[in-house]
């Protein structure tokens, strides 16, 4: 048998597209029901996959991957009738007695590209916006991840028709063909280096772009806060996959009377957690290869450990750590982390940790930790972000009614419930007249009184 090229790939999906049958609501909810009932039917694979892949827990791999993925198939099969209707726009004075409105339209085969953070859930959740919005999808799965990806791959070729949805596995050079064929949208999800390579590849052919990036999400902590709590949802978040999770609090930005009791209570939450030794606990969750190990292990330095700072290379082991004192050029204080190492900077008042922000590009997202309603409307009116967050980290991103995404470095485009829909439709404007109710103004010969009549029109 020939093995099958990018390109027919493609093409498979395209006359699918073309033909039309992926218009009518009826073959959209049955694509959403077949995704729910894969996702149902595998839930023990996914569990196994999880585990070899990243140590994940069940109920961490639930809660972050296939939980979330139900309550957007969930919400998107609620809500998709509605979200499918015409909107009535005004056609203006000068277009009566014409009417206008806007149709979404599906704009026909895209790509899907995703990491190996959280592997099952960033590759479908974006999937649930495609097909709802009525297009057929190719998804490339991270290599990083390849229990994961390969149990993606035998899931979908069993569960779709491969005209609609079909999984193409591999790394860089199965992701360069792919990105040489013509999509009518490309949804990544990834790290800012890669986020451009794919949006040089989509400019050659003038494809609309989604790029769900990366970067360091900060947190600010003034007195005003439950430290307590605060720190409570801090290490959770920090924990979570380890740390490896794009919106993590990357590094705490403390204010006065803030930093010893949030270090006393973080400590104390994350042992509340994983007992005295992370390394024996069941829901810590390991580092995805060596090559990140080694770059996290590279983050701690004696001198700064506050807190944790074990790691073991067997076993690609990192503990939450807290860091202290670091040098304004840390590799901690300058890249994305993207493990469980929590850098503390102390600072000394709100105007400070703003400027600290600005003074770096836009985060994905932005947390604070405050109970004081004008230092929460400071810090949303002077700063930006992709989102904002206030008294809590994470929760933001599993809220199918909070439309996510970053802005400037840390991506374009949001996603999630509606917002993923029109992430994958065009809202067409459609405008109809009537063949009466002619009006001469526009059309010459041009006189001075046209030239008033058109300027009333206008409003001058
Ligand atoms: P990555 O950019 O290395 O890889 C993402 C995808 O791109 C993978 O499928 C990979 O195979 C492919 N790829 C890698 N190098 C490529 C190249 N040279 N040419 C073409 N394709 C290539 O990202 P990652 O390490 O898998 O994920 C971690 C990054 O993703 C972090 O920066 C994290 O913050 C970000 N992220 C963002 C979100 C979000 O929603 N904004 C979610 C999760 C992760």
């Amino acid at each position: 048998m020939l093995t099958e090229t990018p390109a027919s790939k493609v093409n498979a999906l395209r006359r699918c597209f073309e033909g039309g049958e992926t218009r009518p609501i009826a073959w959209r909810q049955k694509q959403l029901a077949a995704l729910e009932s894969m996702l149902r039917d595998n839930e023990a694979a996914i569990f196994e996959a999880m585990a070899t892949d990243l140590s994940k827990s069940q109920t961490e791999t639930y809660a972050t991957e296939i939980g979330l993925l139900y309550s957007e198939i969930r919400h998107a099969r609620r809500h998709l009738k509605s979200w499918m209707k015409a909107q009535r726009v005004s056609t203006g004075l000068h277009n009566l007695p014409g009417k206008a409105w806007t149709k979404p339209e599906p704009l026909g085969v895209v790509l899907i590209i995703a990491p190996w953070n959280y592997p099952l859930m960033l590759a479908l959740s974006p999937l649930i916006g495609a097909l709802a919005a009525g297009n057929c999808a190719l998804i490339k799965p991270s290599e990083m991840t390849p229990s994961v990806s390969r149990l993606l791959a035998e899931m979908v070729a069993r569960s779709f028709s491969r005209s609609v949805v079909q999984v193409v596995e591999g790394g860089v050079e199965e992701t360069t063909q792919l990105l040489r064929e013509r999509f009518d949208h490309i949804f990544f999800t990834g790290s800012e280096a890669v986020g451009r390579i794919v949006m040089r590849a989509a400019s050659e052919h003038l494809t609309p772009i989604t790029l769900e990036l990366g970067g360091k999400c900060p947190c600010i902590l003034t007195s005003s806060a439950d430290i307590k709590v605060a720190a409570r949802r801090i290490a959770w978040g920090k924990t979570l996959n380890a740390g490896q999770t794009c919106v993590a609090p990357d590094y705490l930005i403390a204010l006065p009377g803030t930093s010893e009791v949030f270090k006393r209570e973080f400590t104390r939450q994350i042992k509340s957690f994983f007992g005295e030794d992370s390394q024996n606990s069941k829901s810590y969750p390991r580092i995805v290869n060596d090559q990140h190990f080694d770059r996290l292990a590279r983050m701690l330095s004696e001198e700064s450990i506050s807190y944790g700072g074990q790691s073991d290379r067997e076993d690609r082991f990192i503990a939450p750590t807290l860091l202290e004192n670091l040098p304004v050029d840390a590799p901690a204080l300058t890249d994305e982390i993207f493990g469980p190492i929590l850098p503390v900077i102390e600072v000394a008042d709100l105007k400070e940790a703003i400027d600290h922000i600005n003074a770096r590009p836009k985060p994905l997202s932005l947390y604070l930790f405050s109970n004081d309603t004008d230092e929460q409307r400071r810090v949303a009116e002077a700063t930006r972000s992709g989102t904002m967050l206030i008294n809590d980290v994470v929760m933001q991103f599993g809220t199918t009614t909070v439309p996510f995404g970053g802005v400037g470095s840390s991506g374009m485009g949001q996603s999630h419930g509606k917002a993923s829909f029109d992430a994958f439709s065009h809202h067409k404007s459609i405008m109809r007249k009537p063949f009466w109710g002619e009006v001469k103004l526009r059309y010459a010969p041009y006189t001075k009184r046209q030239e008033r009549l058109i300027r009333l029109l206008f409003g001058r």
